[in-house]
């Protein structure tokens, strides 16, 4: 299926304004902030912040780029990030928030980490990751700038020599990702002046960054040198280059960082760089979706990959290629590509997702819904497979089923906005109006935009009966949205 896509007024704001390792600590100094040594609120809270405090910072962070910038809601790309992501954290030690994966749409390369646990992958970085282990480096990298609370730590050491900074840092961070031009003039103003003597402090946090992440990778089971390998084609393909892509801008590759990578990874038992099929195939979807490439220009790269593609990744760069038949219409093509694949790996969520796109455009609705409940009964509750369901369910017209289901899934999903999404198109094509404001309401709360969220939750309680349940839990929403814009502009301020 084709993910929620949203209209995006301005463009990204420069990712390296809010990279950790900008505004990564000086002070190697500082003390550790395990759980029992954080201070109580209330004595000290000016000049430290909770984990509490920096999963609000996190929350709202969040919200504002999914209002700002072209974040990709692809369902199944979102589940990859997931999974790898999650297994290389329950490698790391010191965890203290949950963490988020997500995807912007960007084709230069580079990841940043924030608060709360968000960790932003540029697509950029599918298409230079050449295999997973090099991508999960880059992950066991921004991971570590969190476990290590690096950026807290910078805005805590800012803090104690001024007591504003903190509260004025934090503050152009989120003004930046919300009005990107004053963001910008704001933070150069609170940290220009100090910024040359940070660049020596930011490399320590970069290396520590590498160190802790290394030993991520090799816990989770992957190839040590995978982190070196992606350092040395980073520094030979932009040697020459004027503008650097915004990853080397904020990890600059001087030839001691690329050894070092390779001397910590012989500290390392050895292990091979494994293919992944799950990353062959979602790079191939990144490439043939979100890489700005083009149809024509995608499919050369596909065709030119397969002349010397080895047996076992043919599979995957042929998925590719489907995908780009199936987004203009040439089902066919699409077809004879895509039936071996399913026929021969019938539970691959790539291959049954594409599947879907095919039934559907040949208004085979009942078929794709078959073959997805079947794949359910094996992969309950898998939200690729219950997405292209619901998707299924409401092309057909069964819109009660599909508003159960993406009832379930968005509580158990509640910032999936392709759950949100698609509830609210199976309630407007039921006709029920309140049901499609309330989640198109949740849908502008994600995006921070609380007035209109608001708004629409006045209206669809003014649509059910007065005294009804339904009015009951609009109401109490409302007052809830309310609150929550509250806590959220106080953090702004
Ligand atoms: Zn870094």
């Amino acid at each position: 299926m084709r993910p929620f896509k949203k209209v995006i007024t301005h463009l990204l704001v420069a990712s390296l304004i809010y990279s950790p390792s900008i505004l990564a600590s000086p002070f190697k100094t500082l003390p550790e902030y395990g759980s029992q040594s954080l201070p109580e609120i209330g004595t000290a809270a000016a000049t430290t912040l909770s984990i509490k405090k920096e999963m609000e910072y996190g929350d709202a962070y969040m919200r504002l780029l999914r209002a700002s910038h072209p974040l990709v809601h692809d369902p199944l790309l979102s589940e990859y990030i997931h999974v790898l992501g999650t297994k290389l954290l329950s490698k790391a030690q010191d965890v203290k928030t949950p963490f988020t994966f997500f995807l912007v749409q960007d084709k230069t390369i580079n990841a940043f980490a924030f608060f709360g646990g968000h960790i932003g992958i540029h697509t950029g970085l599918f298409f230079h990751a050449q295999t997973q282990g090099e991508l999960a480096s880059v992950l066991s990298h921004e991971i570590a700038h969190l476990t290590q609370r690096h950026l807290a730590r910078s805005m805590e050491a800012q803090a104690k020599q001024s007591p504003l900074a903190m509260a004025a840092l934090i503050g152009s961070i989120m003004l930046s990702i919300a009005a990107p031009q004053a963001g910008i003039a704001a933070i150069q103003a609170t940290v220009a002046a100090n910024m040359q003597s940070k660049i020596n402090y930011t490399r320590s946090n970069e290396q520590e960054a590498d160190r802790i992440g290394i030993n991520i990778l090799s816990r989770a089971g992957f190839d040590t040198y995978g982190m070196h390998r992606f350092f040395e084609r980073m520094a030979t393909e932009f040697r020459f280059t004027t503008t650097p892509p915004p990853f080397l801008l904020t990890h600059p590759l001087p030839t001691s960082r690329i050894t070092e990578a390779r001397t910590r990874a012989q500290q390392y038992p050895k292990k091979t760089d494994l293919y992944s099929l799950n990353y062959a195939l979602a790079r191939s979807r990144v490439i043939a979706r979100y890489s700005y490439l083009g149809p024509s220009k995608s499919l050369n790269w596909f065709n030119v990959e397969l002349k010397t593609a080895l047996p076992n990744e043919v599979a995957a760069l042929n998925y590719g290629k489907a995908l780009i038949y199936l987004d203009n219409q040439q089902f066919d093509k699409a077809e004879k590509i895509l039936k071996p694949l399913l026929k021969n790996d019938p539970q691959n969520l790539y291959y049954l997702d594409a599947y879907t796109d095919l039934d559907l455009n040949q208004k085979k609705f009942n078929t794709a819904i078959l073959r997805l409940k079947k794949a359910l009964e094996m992969k309950p509750n898998n939200r690729v497979l219950s997405l292209n369901l619901n998707y299924a369910l409401i092309k057909e017209g069964k819109f009660k089923e599909a508003i159960n289901n993406l009832h379930r899934f968005t509580h158990q999903n509640p910032s999936d906005i392709n759950g949100w999404s698609m509830l609210q198109e199976a309630y407007d094509k039921n006709k029920n109006r309140h049901g499609a404001l309330m989640a198109q309401g949740e849908i502008f709360a994600l995006q921070a935009h609380w007035k209109k969220a608001i708004s629409n939750y006045v209206q669809a309680s003014h649509l059910v009966p007065l005294g009804s349940l339904d009015q009951a839990r609009y109401d109490a929403r409302i007052d809830q949205l309310t609150l929550e814009e509250i806590r959220f502009r106080e953090l702004q301020n």
